[in-house]
């Protein structure tokens, strides 16, 4: 089965984990961070190293191992019903992250929306990463060169999702907005797009 889905895009920093989980927590909708899924892992899981191995140095997990995670996440939260899939709209943030990604998942995502979340300020992007990095106890964060390495792989490896998916699922946000005036403008366009009709 597919699942339809609204994938929320954009640099680290800029604001997909909180829309995302405020986004989750509407009846009706499931929020999958991929980000959080690593973060999850016990130590002494294998897919866990990997992620500290790669996500330490601001790069990309392999792909195959991201996969691999995403499906054991989907099977537990259908099976434990916080996931409906024949009646939520998936929330996806964090995934896909390059295009390999995205062709590996197609046969099972219906994208009806990309909403690509804009910060044309880097300082303010850095900022909100660094004060997360002790908050929320993210080493990835804590570096000024690990966080730079990742503003790039962004570039170069992520941003060519948008091109994947093309202009007409693709929906500009700002995001150096509030909290609030961001997911205003998303669930105007959530209600615009025609996500939640069926097909
Ligand atoms: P941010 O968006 O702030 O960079 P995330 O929590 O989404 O943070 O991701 C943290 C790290 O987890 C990434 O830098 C990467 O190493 C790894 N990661 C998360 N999602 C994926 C993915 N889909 N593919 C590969 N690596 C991923």
């Amino acid at each position: 089965m597919t699942f339809k889905t609204i994938l929320l895009f954009g640099a680290p920093g800029s604001g997909k984990g909180t829309q995302g989980k405020i986004l989750g927590s509407i009846p009706g909708f499931f929020h999958f961070a991929c980000g959080d899924a690593f973060r999850n892992l016990r130590i002494d899981d294998p897919l866990g190293r990997t992620f500290i191995e790669y996500s330490s140095k601001g790069q990309l997990v392999p792909d195959g191992t991201t996969i691999e995670l995403w499906q054991r996440n989907i099977k537990a939260s259908t099976s434990n019903g916080s996931f409906h899939p024949e009646r939520d709209i998936l929330v996806l943030d964090g995934i896909p992250r390059n295009p390999s990604q995205a062709e590996m998942l197609k046969h099972t995502l219906d994208v009806r929306a990309v909403f690509h979340l804009t910060c044309s300020n880097m300082n303010k992007m850095v900022e909100r990463l660094q004060r997360r990095a002790l908050r929320d106890n993210r080493l990835d964060d804590a570096h000024l060169e690990v966080i730079h390495k990742r503003l790039q792989t962004y570039e170069q490896e992520t941003k060519p999702v948008l091109d994947y998916y093309g202009p007409k699922l693709v929906h500009d946000v700002d995001s150096s907005e509030s909290p609030m005036d961001v997911l205003r403008r998303i669930l105007n366009l959530v209600a615009e797009c025609g996500v939640r009709e069926k097909g």
